[in-house]
């Protein structure tokens, strides 16, 4: 009779116990911890209300449709007594901009995507297609386009809902996305005789998520195109611009509360959607590791 009981109670102990396992959706995502997620893994997060990858037909993504929309110029933000970072020693040569048109089509042909076809709320507004960045040349001509691996973009859809949940007024803005190793190459002759810029940029050789459209550069936008105060500007090139420092600058007065948060808010809403944060840039986000890009996805030559 005792030992009857006894085994009822073990049962029921299982039970309760996976019970409460099944119930848990199983992502606590601390803001300032790095996590690390793989591809795989981010694939199966939760997906409400994000609409279907469609298998956007080719034609869908030459320059008549997205590529060509008019882009404003970047607006920057003047951080805290800091100027950004202008280019680039010596002198570069002029840069052979392709025709949007071959860029577009390349990507497509690489399988990426316009991620603006699987949400379109997402905006864009690419520094490298305007001389306002920070090598002071175009790169991409006139693309306004964000591409991506299909991966990526139904990972911004997400991140999107996941933002509209707390701010509906706001939308994440995509500064720069899938990037050519000969863009790379171009970012990386900018900075490489400088000892202290060259930490910020990738070496063609090694290559950047961007190279496999696998990372996003973004920012978030209120209603009226405003882009929120995250405390500097985009690919501005010191400590003022990694996560890591926050505490250190908020001590110092260097960065506001409100800046701080509002790079919570975007690190917030990019893990929830599975994408990777990294601690030296507050706008640059991973799909998945390098490792695994490098075994799964093409490089963008
Ligand atoms: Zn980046």
């Amino acid at each position: 009779m005792m030992r009857g009981l006894l085994w009822f109670l073990v049962g029921a102990l299982i039970l309760l116990n996976l019970l409460v396992w099944f119930s848990d959706d199983g992502v606590e995502l601390d803001h300032d911890k790095p996590i690390v997620l793989s591809c795989d893994t981010a694939s199966q997060l939760p997906a409400t209300n994000i609409p279907p990858l469609i298998d956007t037909p080719k034609t869908a993504l030459l320059p008549n449709s997205s590529a060509k929309k008019k882009q404003t110029p970047l607006p920057l933000l003047t951080p805290n007594n800091q100027a950004p970072i202008s280019a680039a020693q010596p002198a570069l040569p002029p840069y052979r901009i392709e025709p949007v048109a071959q860029l577009a089509d390349y990507f497509a042909q690489k399988g990426l995507v316009d991620a603006q076809s699987i949400d379109s709320r997402l905006r864009t507004n690419l520094a490298y297609s305007q001389p306002d960045n920070f090598i002071g040349q175009t790169l991409y001509a006139d693309l306004t386009a964000c591409y991506v691996l299909p991966r990526t973009a139904q990972m911004l859809a997400k991140a999107q809902v996941a933002l509209h949940a707390v701010h509906p007024q706001y939308d994440l803005l995509l500064l720069d996305c899938a990037r050519p190793r000969r863009v790379q190459r171009e970012l990386w002759n900018a900075v490489r005789h400088d000892a202290r810029l060259r930490r910020y940029v990738a070496p063609p050789t090694s290559g950047s998520l961007h190279n496999f459209g696998a990372a996003v550069d973004v920012t978030i936008s209120d209603q009226d195109g405003n882009l929120l105060d995250m405390g500097t500007p985009y690919d501005f090139m010191g400590d003022l611009a990694q996560p890591r420092h926050h505490q250190r600058f908020l001590q110092s007065g260097q960065l506001s509360q409100t800046q701080v948060n509002n790079r919570l808010l975007l690190r917030r809403v990019m893990r929830q959607a599975g994408f990777l944060s990294i601690e030296t840039e507050w706008w640059h986000f991973n799909t998945c590791p390098i490792a695994e890009a490098r075994r799964r996805y093409q490089l963008l030559e």
